[in-house]
Order: structure tokens, then sequence, then C-alpha cells
């Protein structure tokens, strides 16, 4: 029988009541795994309300406690290391070591968040006039929300909850309904770590749950992750409600391969950033662009074995597997339309990984590795962010032409450069109008003490997500200005000998 999900609610798993239901599927099988419950705007708004009850004696509790909450919760996150990182590939189909490095990027945020305290400190002018100090501090916002993309089902979460929660707020997550489970782990997690009923809402649901954060006036701010279309239209509705919001969208990362680079290093950083996780990752690298015809075809040559000899299979099949199958059967049809228009507009298809089958898990929706050379800019397989196993070359003719190309890509998330030469290297970090740059690595994901987030339409609003970004996306600061008179004198001069 399908597994009926719940939301969090008070600390405690609650039913739907809305009636509605999205089914969640094992991707591997292509089976209906469990049922998850759609919100109405009416229990998102119970949800809302509970947090506001429960959010002041938490935003009073001083940092060092709730610091002391995230330090129970990361040793439990590592406890449950393996039975998180199964619960994300059950529900995504991404590899047991990739749903662990899922879990593990999450936890690295929490971490941060054991040192809120400091984080949270706030200034101190002292004598900023006759007898006036100054100090300022940060305070939570109150209640807030989360909404969150399929393909990190435990690490946005974590990015999410943990400086929120940290720095005083109440939370109403909001997890993707194709993988709901793990935020719900995570929920109980945190019931264990300490953490006061009410604080922490899941609720799952779709736009009717969306839009009822948007225009819930409790709400004082919204951090989504997700794609590009949904990141502005959220950003547009919470913002003219007058809400802070930071809206994080989708990508097309660009890898440069100058002619002086390591060849196979090259090759081998494009197989792992291009295929890992199915191609599901904001961060993936989805164009390689070679310098030059000899380098395109360098390059090519040694990318078209590497790809052909990627794995692909259920998470179940251990450690020998690259990647997973796609997140649900209309995303592998919308990425094989894509790959049908790329060989109609005239690229050349060199890996086709469209007929790919695997004995037993015939439904599952499993792709093979595509790769397509001689892209060019004007092609929809270049425009559209594909998010799926399949790799385009673009072959540019100097570097100035590479990086204009890069720059003048609507989006501007990640990008790379490889090659041997510091000089090129700065440049490209120096100009480049995206967000976050490798030199010789492929993913260039911040450590969670620097802070994550893309230029250009990869992200709405402002601020990045974790590190100190989110500790001042999640306060607003208040300033104080006081006086004492003991050091003035009548008519108001100061009279600095009081002083001594
Ligand atoms: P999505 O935009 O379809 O969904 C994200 C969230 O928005 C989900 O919780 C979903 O329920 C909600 N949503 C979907 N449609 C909505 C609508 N019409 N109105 C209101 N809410 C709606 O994204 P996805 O498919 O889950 O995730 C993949 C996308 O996320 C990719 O574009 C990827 O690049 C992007 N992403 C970006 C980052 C980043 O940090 N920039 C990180 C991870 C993923």
């Amino acid at each position: 029988m399908t597994q009926e999900l719940t939301h969090w609610i008070d600390g405690a798993r609650a039913a739907g009541t809305s009636g509605r239901f999205a089914e969640v599927f094992n991707p591997a099988t292509g089976e209906t795994r469990s049922r998850v419950p759609l919100a109405s705007a009416a229990e998102l708004n119970g949800a809302v309300a509970r947090a506001a009850e429960a959010q002041p004696a938490w935003g009073a509790t001083n940092p060092q406690r709730r610091a002391r909450v995230m330090m129970k919760f990361g040793a439990l996150i590592n406890e449950h290391m393996d039975e998180l990182a199964e619960l994300v590939s059950m529900e995504h189909g991404k590899t047991i070591p990739d749903s662990k490095g899922d879990v593990q990027r999450g936890l690295e945020v929490v971490e941060v968040c054991m040192g809120a305290p400091t984080m949270l400190k706030g200034d101190f002018t002292d004598n900023g006039g006759p007898g006036i100090d100054l100090h300022s501090m940060r305070q939570p916002l109150g209640v807030v929300a989360g909404i969150t993309p399929f393909n990190f089902p435990a690490m946005i979460p974590l990015w999410k909850m943990a400086p929120a929660l940290a720095c005083g707020n109440a939370m109403i997550l909001k997890p993707s309904e194709r993988c709901p489970s793990t935020s719900l782990r995570l929920a109980e997690l945190l019931k264990e770590s300490g953490l006061p009923d009410g604080v922490l809402q899941v609720v799952n649901g779709d736009k009717e749950a969306v839009d009822a954060i948007l225009d819930n006036e409790t709400v004082a701010a919204v951090g989504f992750v997700g794609s590009t279309p949904i990141a502005q239209y959220i950003y547009g509705r919470a913002a003219s409600n007058g809400k802070r919001a930071q809206c994080f969208g989708g990508a097309k990362n660009h890898m440069i391969v100058m002619p002086d680079a390591d060849m196979d290093k090259a090759a081998d950083a494009l197989v792992g950033a291009g295929y890992g996780a199915a191609g599901e990752r904001c961060m993936a690298i989805s164009v390689a662009v070679p310098v030059g015809e000899e380098t395109a075809d360098a390059l090519r040559e040694r990318l078209i074995p590497r790809i052909e000899k990627l794995k692909v299979g259920p998470y179940t099949s251990g450690d020998d597997v690259d990647y997973g199958p796609v997140i649900t059967a209309a995303a592998k049809k919308r990425i094989t339309d894509l790959i049908a228009s790329g060989v109609e507009q005239g690229a050349d298809l060199a890996v086709d990984g469209r007929g790919f089958q695997l004995q037993g898990y015939e439904n599952g929706f499993f792709l093979g590795p595509s790769f397509f050379d001689k892209v060019t800019p004007d092609m929809e397989i270049y425009r559209e962010e594909i998010f799926g196993p399949v790799l385009s070359q673009v072959r540019a003719g100097s570097y100035e032409e590479a990086l204009k190309l890069t720059m003048d890509n609507p989006y501007g998330n990640g990008t790379a450069i490889y090659t041997a030469d510091g000089d090129t290297a700065r440049d490209f970090a120096h100009r480049v109008n995206v967000g976050m740059v490798g030199i010789n690595f492929p993913i260039p994901v911040p450590l969670s003490y620097f802070t994550f987030g893309g230029w250009k339409k990869s992200a709405f609003g402002d601020l990045n997500q974790y590190g100190p970004d989110a500790f001042r996306f999640y306060t607003r600061t208040k300033t104080v200005t006081s006086r004492w008179f003991s050091g003035i004198k009548e008519g108001g001069e100061f009279n600095f000998k009081a002083m001594d």
C-alpha cells in the first residue's frame, strides 16, 4: 500500500486535511512510493499562526542556548548520516555517496550556526557625542519561510533552517513535494535536539501553500531556491507584500578550457561536474568552452571514452554507479525533447544517451549520458537549463570570445576555467560576471563560512545563502543612541574633567 506522508506541525507529524495529494516516486522503478499532502492556504495560515506563538520565547532564548541546539542537531545528523542519505536516495534517486555529500554540505552550515553567538554580536561606540553611546543589535525577524527545490533534499532545507533558527526566528519550511521525507526527518531530529515545538513547521505543498506564504502578513521573510521563473515570481510577490526576499534560481554554468590546460584533468572534471547527480545540480557544468579548434578536438577525444564509460543505475547497486535516474518521467521527456531539438538545430550529438535501458528498471527515469559538440548560442540546448545528463561543447576562437560567451549568458551561478596560466586565471576571476568562480576547480561551491549565491538571473534579492550573509538576512539591525547626563554641565557643555 502507498505510504501516506504528513506535515510537521507543533512538534509532531500531522496528517494533511486539504484532501489534495501529490505522488512521490521511486525514480529508479517509476513506481509511486508515497503520497504527500498538499496543504491548503488555511492549513498554511494555521501553521504560521502557531509559529508566531512559539517564536517570542525562542527569540528571547539566549544565543548560546540556541547554539547548543545546533550542536546537538549536528551530532544527530552525523549519527543518522546513513539513514538520512538513504532517505535522500529513495526519493531523489542519486547515489548514496552523492546523498551523503548532500547531507554533509548541509551539516557544514549547521556547524557554522554553532557559532551564532559570535555572528549575532552587535557594535558599540563609546562617547559618540557628549555623554552619548551607540550600540547596535541584531534581532530576529519573527516568522520566516523557506521554499526549497527537489535536487538537494537535505542540504538546502538545512541551509535555510539552521541560520534562521539560530538567529531566533520561527520557520515555515515548504520542501519540494517531490522529495519531502528528508525534511520531515530533520524536523524530528531538531525536536530531539531541544528545539521547542512550533518553532519549525514543515508544511508540504505546492503553489497553493507557496502563495499562502507570500500573502501571509505574519511571514517576514522568504528564502527560496528553485528554477528561475519561479524565483522571479516569488521575489516579485514577496517584495510587493513587504517581505524581505532572497530567491535563488537556475543556472547554465560554463567551463572554459584554455589550450595550456591539463586536458586529462579538464576532461575528468567535466565528466564529474557535467554528469554527477544526473546533471541535476545548480552548480553542474553544462557547457564546456574550449579555446581553439585544437583544444576542442583534444577535449572531445578525451571526453567521449570517459562519457561512454559512465555507469548509470539505481542507488541500491552500490558504489559502482556514477549517477542515477532523473527525478520524474516528465523531466526525462523534457530532456529527451531538448536533445531532439539540439539534433534538429544542427548540433553534433557525439554521444546519445536517449536509448539507455536497464534490465529490471525499464520504467525507471534513467537517461544515459549525452554529449553535444559544435553547439552554438542560438540553439535551444544552449539557451535552456537542461538539468539532465547532457553536456554541450561550444567552441570559442579566443579567450576573449569564451569570456564574452560566459558573460552574455543570462545566468550567473557558477563558472570555471582550466588553465596553467595565472594571469589568465586572475583576469577571468576579476572580469567574469558570475557569483562563484573555480580555477582548475569545476564546482566551486564555497565552504560554509563563505557564502553561496549567483548573479544575474540566478538570484533575485540581496545577500547570499549561508555564512555571514545568512545572519544578516535572518536578522534586522536596531541601533540605540543613548545619553546619560552625569558628564554634562548645565547648559549642555560636556565636562571632560568629570571623566577623569
Ligand atoms: P522549482 O522551481 O520547480 O520548485 C522549487 C520550489 O518551488 C518547490 O518547493 C515547488 O513546490 C515550488 N513551486 C514550483 N512551482 C511553483 C509555482 N508555480 N508557484 C509557486 N511555487 C512553486 O524547482 P525544482 O525543479 O524543484 O529544482 C530545480 C531548479 O532549482 C533548477 O532550476 C536548479 O538550477 C535550481 N536550483 C538552484 C540553486 C541555487 O542555489 N541557485 C540550488 C539548487 C537548485
